[in-house]
């Protein structure tokens, strides 16, 4: 299935990059990681993250997950940048 890069697929809105507030919820601890790159949709406000990002935000969560905190806020930090 082809995914349009710049139309939204729910509203047919123009998708843009930006920063999001990507949050997870792993019942014992709440994971917070800020600045996370993802194309928002300008319209509805739907989120894409892409599968490069979405395998470090991976890893930053099993980081966060580690520390064994309640809530733990980090920053996206992109590895392996080319
Ligand atoms: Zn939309």
């Amino acid at each position: 299935m082809q995914i349009s890069m710049t139309k939204c697929p729910i509203c047919n809105g123009i998708k843009e990059l930006s920063s999001v507030t990507f949050t997870v919820d792993l019942g014992t601890n709440l994971i917070v990681v800020r600045n996370t790159p993802a194309m928002v949709c300008s319209s509805c406000g739907e989120e894409w993250i892409n599968d490069e990002t979405s395998e470090s935000l991976e890893q930053v969560v099993l980081e966060a997950k580690a520390k064994n905190r309640m809530i733990e806020v980090v920053d996206f930090v992109l590895e392996n940048v080319a």
